[in-house]
Formats: structure tokens, C-alpha cells, sequence
């Protein structure tokens, strides 16, 4: 028996195979999750449905989380769907605008590329917690996001999304603060470079993978496989004392203080 067995989960952010949310996905499926799932637009719902398919066959609702509407329709939705709740949401959704996200940080800096960087990529996980928080009272769920070493590190490229990944990590502790003593623990993961839709929009991404692949300690990069296992257990009952935590799975990269000299150099 899986460790979520009896565990129902809400999957946000699959765009491709490649999503990270598609290997969070696969790990929870294996683990005996019941599933369910968010698609962007009309274009990826019906890679999102082929996914639930091979996932346990769970319903898929649109979501764009810049339309309240969306949110609204989406919990009324899963309340009909799973009435006496769920337990596990998963908010694995980003974006900012191309030129916001290659040369340097004021380069491509508007007011506009902020707001809807902060808006879709920080903003959206407080939202979407809010329409859950109903649904998920007293079952001892978990809400899981993604960040990026960008936060806290100042990195070529990330700009105005590493800003954005920092009010993630913030919300990370007060939504744990606030919805911990209704049962619901909220944690991120820090996941190392992955070659996703997402991350081919940010500037020089094959050099940061290739980097990372030399550097890191376990020397190559994360899969969607390392991610997902992870996730998996960050919002099973194994992770029961773990809330407002930002969780690396990296490989070790952000331990290094100084990358590229030999052992003995
Ligand atoms: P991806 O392109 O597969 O997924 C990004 C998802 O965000 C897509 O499913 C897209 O539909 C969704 N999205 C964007 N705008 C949206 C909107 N307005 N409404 C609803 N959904 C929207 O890429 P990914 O790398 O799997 O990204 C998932 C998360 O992982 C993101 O938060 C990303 O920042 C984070 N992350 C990625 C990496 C990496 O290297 N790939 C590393 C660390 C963190």
C-alpha cells in the first residue's frame, strides 16, 4: 500500500510530460493518490486530460489564475466532486514575460512585467489556498509549491522572477502560520534547473544546466522523478512535522560556496 493511499490531490501546472507537476503527479498516482487536475487554456487541456488518463482517470478543470471567476468555478467544481474534501493541493504555476527574464534585471523591467510576474507566480498559490481552505478543514493535508534558488540568490537571467519566488517563500511561512492549526501544513520545494516549457524561457538555461550538471555535489541535474518523490512525501502523513519549509532538491547546489575547483585545487 503507497504511503497517500486514501489522500485526494488537486494537481495544478501541467503543461507537458516534462512538467515538473507531471512527475509530482506520477509519484503521488504511485503512491495511491486520487487525482485531480488543472488545465491553462483550451491548448493544454487535452494534454492535461491524456495525463489524468494514465493517472487514475481524475477530472480536469480549467484554470487561469489570473481570472477569479476560474478560481471560484474550479473549488465549486472539486466541492461537487470530492464533497467531504480533499487533501493535498499542488501549485506548480509560474510565469513572467520573456523579456523580463533574459539580460539584466532592469532590462526588461515594467511595471506591467512585475505585476504579472508577482501576480501568476506569487499571488496565485495565497489565492488558490484560499478557495481550498474549505475543502481541505480538518483531513491533515498539505499544500506544496515550487521555488527556485533565485529567491534568496541573486542569479543571471531570473530577474524579476526571483523577486517573485521570494513574496512565494514568504507566503510559504504565513500561510503555514495561519493554516496550521486547521490541520493544513504548506511547504515549497527548491527544486534545481530542469528542462521544462518554463524554464526554456529563461535566459541561458542550457549553460545553467550544464553548470549545475558539473558542479552539484551528486553531479547532474534533478529529474521531474527526484522532484516528484519529494513532493510525494512532503504531503503524506510522513512529513507531519514539516510546515513552512522551504525544501531543496538540487542535488546539493545550493550548499556550494565556490563552484568549478577540484578537490585538492
Ligand atoms: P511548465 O512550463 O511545465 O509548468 C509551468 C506551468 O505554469 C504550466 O502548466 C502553465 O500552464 C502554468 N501557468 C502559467 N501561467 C498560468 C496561469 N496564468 N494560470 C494557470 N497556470 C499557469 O514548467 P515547470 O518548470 O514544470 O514549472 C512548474 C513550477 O516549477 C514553476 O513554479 C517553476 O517556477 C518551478 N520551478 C521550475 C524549475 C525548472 O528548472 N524547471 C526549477 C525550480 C522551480
Amino acid at each position: 500500500m503507497g504511503f497517500l493511499q486514501g489522500k485526494r490531490a488537486l494537481i495544478t501546472g501541467i503543461a507537458s510530460q516534462r512538467s515538473i507537476a507531471n512527475g509530482i503527479a506520477e509519484a503521488m498516482h504511485r503512491e495511491g493518490a486520487e487525482l485531480a487536475f488543472t488545465y491553462q487554456n483550451d491548448k493544454l487541456k487535452s494534454r492535461v486530460e491524456d495525463a489524468a488518463s494514465k493517472l487514475g482517470g481524475g477530472p480536469a478543470y480549467p484554470l487561469d489564475v489570473t481570472d477569479d471567476a476560474q478560481i471560484v468555478a474550479l473549488f465549486d467544481g472539486l466541492g461537487k466532486h470530492w464533497p467531504d474534501g480533499f487533501d493535498i493541493l499542488v501549485h506548480a504555476i509560474a510565469y513572467a514575460p520573456r523579456e523580463a527574464i533574459a539580460g539584466g534585471f532592469l532590462d526588461g523591467l515594467t511595471r506591467e512585467n512585475f505585476a504579472m510576474a508577482h501576480d501568476i507566480s506569487a499571488y496565485s498559490l495565497a489565492a488558490l489556498a484560499k478557495g481550498a481552505r474549505p475543502l481541505m478543514q480538518g483531513r491533515q493535508g498539505a499544500i506544496l509549491t515550487l521555488s527556485y534558488l533565485g529567491a534568496e540568490r541573486a542569479l543571471q537571467s531570473y530577474n524579476v522572477m526571483g523577486v517573485a519566488k521570494a513574496a512565494l517563500e514568504a507566503s510559504v511561512r504565513y500561510l503555514a502560520l495561519n493554516l496550521g492549526p486547521e490541520g493544513i501544513r504548506v511547504n515549497a520545494i527548491s527544486a534545481g534547473p530542469i528542462k521544462t516549457l518554463a524554464a526554456s524561457g529563461i535566459g541561458g538555461f542550457r549553460k545553467i544546466l550544464g553548470h549545475v550538471e558539473s558542479n552539484s555535489p551528486i553531479r547532474r541535474t534533478v529529474t521531474i522523478e527526484d522532484v516528484g518523490n519529494a513532493a510525494a512525501f512532503l504531503c503524506s502523513d510522513l512529513a507531519s512535522g514539516i510546515t513552512g519549509e522551504v525544501t531543496y532538491v538540487d542535488g546539493g547546489y545550493n550548499i556550494l560556496g565556490m563552484t568549478g575547483l577540484d578537490e585538492g585545487e
